[in-house]
């Protein structure tokens, strides 16, 4: 049944997600080579972070070694610390929670809405109203005595999260919004792009994201003197001098290299060809996906334009023992599929971190299946 219904638009053997490298990459690694400017220096960095830049509407992009250092940075320059208290999603992947404890600071787990599977700002409005208070100092949680600074959104397997909502949370609450975009370029709420609500923003460009530069990040802000803060802690925090070593606080080697934003060129120039794909191939699996019964279609939210990063099927609420043997089926006819990432709070180092109630992730992690979504399928 969904093994067929997957097959009939996948194919017999299907990747989740791969790396497409069909258009200048080549050319443009080669100038690099060719060159020499093969390091965290070059022209390539540059027009990657131009291109990202007008491809996100966003004012600044500061190109990283990888979404996680990029996530890292943004609580960096946020001014998250030790003592602290971060509002993370407990559906996510493990390094939205991983930056937080890169900070010495602790990730505070809520749960997400059916409707978009990022964070319910309804729900976390009421569990914010019982644990924690607004004092001078910001929001304070009761149980912990620390402050809650920030919080993170997640815009799920590329469907935008409720950003008005967690925004108007976030301003009645004062919390920084960052946004792990890491999974959403090319995704769109409310016609903007994702990535400009929050105070700064992380994307990914790992090998199985949308874009890959092999391995890489960027942050987004439209605010000037972040951008500066960011662009100094990832490059060693140095003061520029013609030749004299003076780094003026501890920073981070978190640069993307030339090579790499190389490859991010050329990919980002098929960028509006992929998402195209990724729709008409959103169409093929929604279109079997209706003649199934137990099981439904994830689309995208209201108002929002998803880059259907991966394709996601729900099974219903009493389908749920039939998980694994669906995985086992679709992994045993060579269609790759996944569960979700196992929530947060259920990981033995983040077993211990504050949350509010996570009946909802608990839920979809053990309905949701993401099955095979290279553009190419469509
Ligand atoms: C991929 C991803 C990251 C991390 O990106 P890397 O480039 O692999 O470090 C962070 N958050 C989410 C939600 C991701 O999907």
């Amino acid at each position: 049944m969904i093994t067929e219904a997957v097959a009939s638009v996948a194919g017999d053997n299907a990747p989740l997600h791969t790396p497409e490298i069909s258009g200048n990459e080549w050319e443009y690694v080669k100038d690099c080579l060719d060159t020499e400017w093969v390091s965290t220096v070059g022209s390539y960095v540059n027009r990657f972070e131009e291109a990202l830049t007008e491809i996100t509407g966003a004012k600044f992009a500061i190109a990283t070694s990888s979404g996680t250092s990029a996530l890292h940075a943004c609580l960096i320059v946020a001014g998250v610390g030790r003592e602290d208290e971060v509002i993370v999603p407990a559906l996510t992947f493990v390094a939205t929670a991983n930056a937080v404890a890169y900070q010495g600071a602790t990730p505070h787990f809520v749960d997400c809405e059916l409707t978009t599977l990022g964070i319910d700002a309804a729900k976390l409005d009421q569990h914010l109203s019982d644990t924690a208070e607004l004092t001078g100092d910001g929001c304070r949680n009761r149980k912990t005595g620390r402050s809650i600074r920030a919080l993170i959104c997640m815009h799920t397997f590329g469907h935008p999260c409720d950003l008005d909502g967690l925004k108007a949370l976030c301003d009645r609450w004062r919390l920084v919004l960052i946004e792990d975009a890491a999974e959403s370029i090319g995704s769109y709420y409310k016609g903007q792009h994702t990535g400009n609500t929050g105070v700064l923003s992380a994307l990914s460009f790992n090998g199985n994201k949308i874009i890959t530069t092999g391995g890489g990040g960027a942050v987004l802000t439209n605010d000037e003197d972040l951008a500066r803060r960011i662009k100094h802690i990832t490059t060693t925090a140095k003061t520029p001098h013609a030749w004299e070593f003076v780094h003026d606080e501890i920073g981070y080697n978190y640069r993307l290299p030339n090579v790499n934003a190389a490859i991010g060129c050329a990919q980002l120039e098929k960028l509006p060809e992929w998402l195209h794909q990724k729709r008409a191939l959103a169409a093929k699996y929604r279109d079997v996906m209706k003649e199934l019964a137990g099981i439904s279609y994830f689309d995208e939210p209201a108002e929002c334009v998803s880059n259907y990063w991966l394709n996601v099927v729900m099974l219903d609420e009493d389908k749920i023992e039939l998980r694994d043997v669906i995985l086992e089926a679709l992994n045993g006819a060579g269609l790759m599929s996944r569960p979700a990432w196992t929530p947060m709070h259920m990981l033995e180092m983040f077993g211990k971190c504050p949350r509010g109630d996570l009946s909802t992730a608990e839920s979809v992690f053990r309905r949701l299946i993401n099955i095979p979504s290279s553009p190419r399928l469509a």
